[in-house]
């Protein structure tokens, strides 16, 4: 009966979406001069926006709220820099509430909650795409040391206004899997505990409701993709520590759906978000079984690779001409949507019981590594050639005399993908 209703209310959450996010690009293209535009759009319609801060790179850092309700709800995204989806999706999020104050439940979540959301807390990081601020400082490494301005930034909004529910807001690793599967945890999510020793409260279990509400309102979109974070106590993590200092939190963390881009991963988290506050305003999170959170299956990783080259016959051209046949793994590197991401081996060998996302059949083939040796963490170039094909290995300039007949390059095809085609 529950998931009848829910399922109903985010089909339409996700026609919402669809029909009018303000977020055009695609996340990781996001700079911070990209969401001033985005906030000034949020200030027009009528959103109260305002600088709560720089980071150490002396960018500002901005708070949205919505709301005048006795509830406080604080959320925070790109934390770290390379993570983008839910700056994007709080724009979203925002801008919806904004524009649809008549809605009964909005104009409950207006009258019940306060909800105060940072979005990009690191933009020096995401001006960068990387992890880290300017210091090079783990912003979510730094809730003890407090040796970052975002970090204290953080902490400050947190310690004047004591929210009542924290969202913590990240990507994960796009190979992250659900259980033993092979199948992509394209969202996790985790009630944080925020103690060692296993301590729990009212706020603890109203998450994992609520996190049971976001689960039910995603499986209409990537049932079977959801998974749960892992929970070990990290004294160093903000996430953690807001529960520990009084505002239990919710991690959200966003990996990838192969074939899906970063807009569907966006509408996702939007539908979450709101499905969550819907819940919470209309009391239906009470009724909630928390045992669809605690069912949910812990995170897996290094089950499955971006690609496999499947008993490919490799030759290590500066070592021997001997050909020995192998499976390759490859992985790529987190880039930006329109940055080439580059690739490296992470295993050479036997790997029947994993799968790729894409999988080429390379028993035909002599595959050339990158700079004539296969080995971990490298990548670059891979040639491949014909088996029938008679080429002297030892020969100075490999490429141009013997051209390859197909070149695999930064995760893609840039020759001869049609001999790879599936079937
Ligand atoms: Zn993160």
């Amino acid at each position: 009966m529950n998931s009848i209703i829910y399922a109903q209310s985010a089909k339409d959450l996700a026609s919402a979406w669809e029909n009018g996010h303000v977020s055009k690009i695609f996340p990781s293209e996001v700079r911070h001069a990209d969401l001033k535009k985005y906030l000034g759009q949020l200030k027009n319609i009528g959103l109260k926006v305002g600088e709560v801060g720089k980071s150490f790179g002396g960018r500002e850092i901005y708070q949205v709220e919505f709301g005048t309700g006795a509830t406080r709800v604080f959320m925070w995204s790109q934390m770290h820099g390379d993570e983008p989806t839910a700056t994007s999706a709080l724009v979203d999020m925002f801008a919806y509430l904004q524009k649809n104050r008549d809605k009964k439940w909005i104009k409950e979540i207006e009258e019940k909650l306060t909800i105060r959301a940072v979005p990009m807390l690191n933009p020096d990081g995401a001006e960068l795409f990387q992890r880290f601020n300017l210091q090079n400082i783990d912003i979510n490494r730094d809730a003890r040391a407090l040796a970052t301005p975002e970090g204290q930034l953080l902490k400050k909004l947190r310690d004047e206004w004591s929210p009542e529910i924290g969202f913590n807001l990240h990507n994960q690793n796009s190979l992250t899997t659900v259980g033993r599967t092979s199948r992509q945890a394209t969202i996790s999510f985790l009630a944080v505990l925020g103690n060692a020793e296993g301590k729990s409260n009212e706020g603890y279990f109203r998450n994992k409701r609520l996190i049971s509400v976001m689960k039910l309102a995603l499986d209409d979109f990537i049932k079977g993709n959801i998974g749960r974070y892992d929970d070990t106590f990290n004294p160093r993590a903000f996430g953690d520590m807001f529960s520990n200092w009084g505002t239990p939190v919710i991690l959200i963390e966003t990996g990838a759906l192969h074939g899906r881009d970063e807009m569907f991963l966006t509408k996702l988290n939007f539908v979450a978000y709101l499905s969550a506050l819907k819940a919470l305003v209309e009391g239906s999170e009470k009724k909630m079984n928390s045992s669809i959170y605690d069912n949910l299956p812990f995170n897996s990783s290094d089950r499955i690779f971006n690609v496999i080259f499947r008993q490919a016959n490799i030759i290590n051209f500066n070592e021997s001409g001997k050909s020995f046949m192998a499976d390759v793994g490859i992985n790529k590197e987190r880039r930006r949507a329109r940055m080439p991401a580059p690739t490296y081996v992470r295993e050479i060998g036997d790997l029947t019981s994993y799968n790729g996302l894409e999988e080429f059949d390379a028993r035909e083939f002599y595959l050339i590594p990158p700079g004539g040796q296969l080995r971990i963490g490298l990548g670059g170039e891979f040639l491949f050639y014909k088996k029938e094909r008679k080429i002297d290995w030892t020969i100075k300039d490999l490429k141009k005399t013997f051209p390859p007949d197909a070149v695999f390059s930064d995760g893609k095809w840039i020759k001869g993908a049609k001999l790879f085609a599936k079937k």
